[in-house]
């Protein structure tokens, strides 16, 4: 009797949540939160950052099917077995997710939110200067999965937006910039920086005291990315010489954000716990499925990681 595939979810959050959505999804698969002591191969794993050992302790591994859309991790553990496919998530609710985070930050402070929370405290009421959307420049970093449709939401808003991205990239309404000589002109009087790229060795340390000091004074710098593409000392400075006027960080160097960490307690930092874009179980199970679908039909697989490109 042939086996049924064997699905093993060892993502830490909600594994039997995970796990009851893929077997409606996949009736002809074993589903399974923990791997039974049967030799049998177990060709699919769902993972976040799995436990040291798991992924080469697996038989027939044949995908890794990653919950998370930034991959450094899996990738750095070194415990990806050579030439199994990564697939990282990609899926309409980690957009959806990503595009209100960002939209959120860029209208709180576009139209004086942050600003007026300060007055609050003092009782203060007093107009502050407004412009238009169509008068401010918002730059976005990575115009992928993510910044493609938080630049596309943006445009939309009326800014004037910019993309910047590794490959030249064209999205709808937005001006494009690609490669490492291209960004300083794509960051040039930007009022606002989104952040979307991958932690890669291009991309850690890139957001510094300089190139914030190409945007217009008084800034914003929005970080759904990773905190590897920020030096926090740069960052830190910039707000306090007025380069930047606020940040609104997600992401960090270390996460939890370490309790000491000047961030807590700078008046214009504006900080969410790493949950701008969580990945919902429901679409990205969907998602992760048709992965499976297609890796049994023989379809070459989609969103499959670039080891070499780092995401
Ligand atoms: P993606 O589809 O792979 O897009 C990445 C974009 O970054 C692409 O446009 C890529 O350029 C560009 N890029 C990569 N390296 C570059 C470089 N050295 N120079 C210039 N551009 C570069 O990824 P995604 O799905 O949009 O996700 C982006 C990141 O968001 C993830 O890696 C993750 O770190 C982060 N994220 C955060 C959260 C959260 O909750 N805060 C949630 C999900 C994801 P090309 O187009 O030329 O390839």
């Amino acid at each position: 009797m042939n086996r049924m595939p064997r699905i093993l979810i060892a993502a830490r959050t909600n594994p039997e949540g995970f796990a009851t959505l893929f077997r409606a999804e996949l009736p002809e698969h074993e589903v399974v939160t923990a791997v039974p002591d049967d030799g049998a191969p177990t060709p699919y794993v769902v993972v976040g950052l799995p436990p040291p050992g798991l992924l080469a302790s697996l038989k027939g591994l044949e995908v890794i099917l990653s919950i998370n859309a930034g991959v450094e991790h899996l990738l750095a553990s070194g415990e990806v077995p050579p030439g199994v496919p990564v697939v990282r998530m990609v899926d309409p609710g980690l957009v959806a997710g990503m595009v209100e985070w960002v939209a959120g930050r860029v209208l709180a402070w576009h139209r004086n939110l942050f600003a007026y929370r300060e007055q609050q405290a003092g009782g203060l009421w007093a107009q502050l200067p407004e412009m238009l959307a169509a008068e401010r420049i918002v730059t976005v970093l990575g115009a992928g999965e993510l910044g493609g449709p938080v630049a596309t939401m943006l445009a939309t808003l009326g800014f004037a937006v910019r993309t910047w991205s590794r490959t030249p990239r064209v999205v709808p309404g937005c001006s494009g910039f690609a490669g490492r000589d291209a960004l300083g002109d794509a960051v040039a009087g930007a009022d606002v920086l989104v952040n979307l790229l991958p932690a890669t060795a291009q991309t850690i340390d890139l957001i510094d005291h300089r190139l914030l000091s190409r945007m217009r004074p008084g800034s914003l710098l929005v970080n759904g990315g990773r905190g590897s593409a920020v030096v926090d000392a740069d960052l830190l400075r910039a707000l306090d010489d007025g380069v930047l006027g606020a940040a609104a960080l997600d992401v960090f160097r270390q996460e939890p954000l370490p309790g000491d960490h000047p961030f807590w307690s700078h008046p214009r930092v504006f900080i969410t716990p790493h949950a701008a874009a969580i990945t919902h179980a429901r679409t990205s199970v969907a998602v992760m499925a048709e992965s499976i679908r297609r890796h049994e039909r023989g379809e070459p697989l989609a969103n499959v990681v670039d080891p070499a490109r780092g995401y």
